[in-house]
């Protein structure tokens, strides 16, 4: 499978030089200073694939997240939904289209009206979206209520009243229930507890597959997103500094950067982490970006020419890097260690386990997540 322009018909999301600025004002004297969140990116995201993007707080991936379903206007390039420019439609039409682009947010509880039950919350995009009657939209909250491992009887409850893993759930659901194609992700679990992420995450993984969903998640960690992602792009300063499907990426990062953030991942193995990249410096200010590579600052490979010359996102193998020296930093970095398969045994008892857990029914809204759910 190639990272490299999937075909036309397998695309569901396109971008082209997409760009975001955003200006402010500056200082006392007025003026105006405009940062570049998103600069000149171009993926292409396949049908039933999910893709995440991945990089530090602040590198412009949650802006990326938003210009890809117009929940922002790009300030130059554009994005294309099944082959159509979006950024061209008028507010109708984009409302039309919010049935299949659907969002779900990193605070589950902010996104979440507090003043409407959850069943209220469900049934809105249903009753937008679609001609249903009344008691086939109350079937439809009671289904995807249970869908998302929540009681039905939930409906009749106000967000306030949840656990934050419970609200996630309830997030998923509102945005599920117009029937989407894709739906993107922004930090979905970074503000939950770590046992409630991954059952926040093998939910995603399970919908996916039920719904026949495109999921585009973004994350700052890339522990987060390992098991569950096709493809992963890589940003820094927003830019799109490496592009590969999972396994390449984990097994051998290319780009600097991308070796740092694999480096600070947490393994617990015998077989260690064996690379030596460390990162130095702060993040240069999005205000006044480094010229040349913008990571050359910060990279323990720089020359002159990433001082002077921005390195195109071109073709490595089947990934995507942008970097003057990749060949030469491939060369000298070892795989990283993986950690070892789990044996056949373990892999039954795995099974065994998640089937059980599945089976159990939530009691109340008061009872842990770690007691109703599944934990990996
Ligand atoms: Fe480092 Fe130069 Fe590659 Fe940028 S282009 S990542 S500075 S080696």
């Amino acid at each position: 499978m190639t990272v490299l322009r999937p075909p036309t018909a397998e695309r569901i999301i396109e971008t082209r030089a997409l760009t975001k600025r955003f200006t402010s004002s500056k200082g006392l004297f007025g003026g105006t200073v405009s940062v570049s969140a998103v600069n000149d990116v171009a993926l292409d995201i396949r049908r039933g694939e999910t893709f995440s993007i991945v990089g530090e707080s602040g590198c412009g991936k949650s802006t990326l997240a938003r210009l890809l379903v117009r929940l922002l206007p790009a300030s130059e390039g554009a994005v294309l939904y099944e082959g159509n420019d979006i950024s061209e439609l008028s507010e109708l039409e984009m409302r039309r289209l919010r049935k299949d682009l659907q969002f779900v947010f990193q605070d589950p509880f902010s996104s979440l009206n507090p003043r409407m039950t959850v069943g209220a919350l469900i049934e809105e995009p249903i009753k937008v979206h679609t001609r249903l009657t009344r008691s086939e939209r109350r079937r439809k909250v009671a289904d995807l209520l249970k869908k998302v491992g929540l009681r039905p009887a939930f409906a009749n409850r106000y967000p306030h009243e949840f656990s934050g893993g419970q609200r996630q759930r309830i997030g998923i659901a509102r945005a599920l229930a117009s029937g989407p194609k894709v739906i993107v992700g922004d930090e979905p679990v970074s503000a939950l507890d770590v046992s409630v992420q991954a059952q926040v995450i093998n939910l995603l993984e399970d919908l996916k597959a039920e719904f026949d969903l495109t999921l585009i998640l973004i994350a700052h960690d890339l522990a987060v997103i390992r098991h569950m992602s096709d493809r992963i792009a890589v940003m820094y300063l927003g830019e799109i500094v490496e592009l590969a499907p999972n396994d390449a990426l984990y097994d051998k990062p290319l780009h600097p950067y991308t070796q740092a953030l694999m480096r600070a991942i947490p393994i617990a193995s015998p077989h260690g982490r064996s690379m030596d990249v460390s990162l130095t410096g702060d993040v240069p200010s999005p205000l006044a970006p480094p010229f040349g590579c913008r990571f050359h600052p910060r990279c323990p490979h720089a020359s002159d020419v990433c001082t002077t010359t921005r390195p195109p996102l071109a073709e490595a193998g089947a990934r995507m890097v942008a970097c003057h020296h990749w060949e030469k930093i491939s060369a000298s970095s070892p795989d990283i260690a993986r950690e070892p398969p789990r044996s056949a045994d373990a892999e039954k008892r795995f099974a065994l386990f998640r089937e059980k857990s599945q089976r159990q029914e939530p009691t109340t809204a008061g009872t842990t997540e770690k007691q109703t759910f599944r934990e990996v």
